[in-house]
């Protein structure tokens, strides 16, 4: 099923944004509607729990509107995964490619993370699923967190760009509520 709580009514798809040829899939819509942004962190944070997460880590920026519900609801500590320059501490950092050039994200060094941690990474999307590998690296990488122990957990999929696949077939869990077949 594709879209089980029916949440597609409530995702606006734009045209050509923000360059021309991609159909942005639009969660303002969706958190302007209050019955809607309701279920939807309702949902998420089933997920979270039934993965037995330990840790909530989100993405930048719009990750951060439902991992904060998420971690609230749950008590449980809350990672920001940010663009470089953002954060105070020292970071690590890890760069990944977009359609057009690299960018990077960070964390930083000084937040309490075991290894045996149960980290949820959180984002509205996922297209070529690079932003939230470069975020399991993030912490596979310098904090000794098995793969195994990360779900990456979407609002929306897009699974023919490949990522929700990839994430899969790299041996981490993935969940997403909302998928767009072409
Ligand atoms: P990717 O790294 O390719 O998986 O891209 C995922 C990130 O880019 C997410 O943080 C999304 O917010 C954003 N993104 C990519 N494609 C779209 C799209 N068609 N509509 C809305 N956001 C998108």
């Amino acid at each position: 099923m594709s879209d089980p709580l029916n949440l597609k009514q409530f995702i606006r798809t734009v045209e050509n944004f923000p360059i021309d040829g991609i159909q942005f899939r639009d969660i303002t819509s969706l958190i302007e509607t209050p019955e809607a942004f309701v279920k939807t962190c309702a949902e998420l944070t089933k997920v979270t729990k039934a993965f037995g997460a330990t840790m909530i880590a989100s993405i930048e920026s719009r990750g951060f509107i439902f991992a904060g519900s998420i971690a609230n609801d749950l008590s449980l500590p809350f990672v920001l995964a940010r663009k470089p320059g953002k954060l105070p501490n020292e970071t690590y950092k890890k760069s990944f490619e977009l359609e057009y050039g690299n960018t990077s994200i960070e964390i930083q060094k000084n937040t309490k993370i075991s290894e045996n941690e149960r980290v949820v990474i959180v984002d509205d999307l996922v297209a070529t699923g690079g932003t939230a590998i470069a975020c399991c690296e993030l912490f596979t990488e310098n904090f000794n967190v098995k793969n195994s122990n990360i779900c990456v957990l979407g609002v929306i999929d897009l699974p023919d760009l490949g990522g929700s696949s990839l994430i899969e077939s790299q041996g981490y869990a993935i969940h997403t509520l909302v998928s767009y077949k072409d």
